[in-house]
């Protein structure tokens, strides 16, 4: 398996609204292992699917308590407590922001091993992860939540490494 390319800020693709996914077959599990491989490469914490070029609904996590991955996540329920954490994104090098997000969310998502649909709560880094991953697959970015002179400092300091 090799690393898999990733797409940074201002291509299109990250900005796309992603598409279920309606069958878990070898190529959904394949491209799951890659992109865990990828976010480990890239000592991240989240990957989501179009980062890599796809519009699926499907993001892989390992906020420090093993590999997981969402096929189709939804929010039922969060939070209503608001609580600021330094994020940052793969697609977005050396920028870093304080993002406000609910401190836990209920999650529903089909299981990659069982096809099953599970829920489960997060709270935590966890639950920020997802939150920030899930963001990926509605095409929205971190800077996005910024007020705009954050973001303008944000893009200043974004710099594209072409490889
Ligand atoms: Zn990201």
């Amino acid at each position: 398996m090799s690393k898999m390319n990733i797409k940074k800020f201002g291509d299109s693709i990250l900005r796309v609204k992603c598409q279920e996914i309606k069958n878990i077959d070898d190529q959904v599990k394949k491209t799951a292992m890659e992109m865990l491989e990828t976010m480990y490469q890239g000592r991240g914490v989240g990957l989501a699917a179009p980062q890599v070029g796809l519009n699926w609904q499907l993001v892989v996590i390992d906020a420090g308590k093993g590999p997981l991955v969402l096929i189709n996540p939804k929010i039922i329920q969060k939070s209503n407590i608001l609580v600021k954490g330094e994020e940052g994104c793969l697609s977005l090098p050396n920028v870093s922001l304080k993002i406000k997000r609910p401190s836990w969310v209920e999650i529903e998502n089909r299981n990659i091993k069982t096809d099953n649909i599970q829920k489960f709560k997060a709270e935590g880094l966890l639950a920020r992860v997802i939150q920030h991953e899930m963001d990926h697959l509605e095409g929205k970015l971190i800077i996005d939540k910024v007020p705009f002179w954050e973001k303008w400092c944000a893009l200043g300091k974004l710099k594209i490494k072409r490889d």
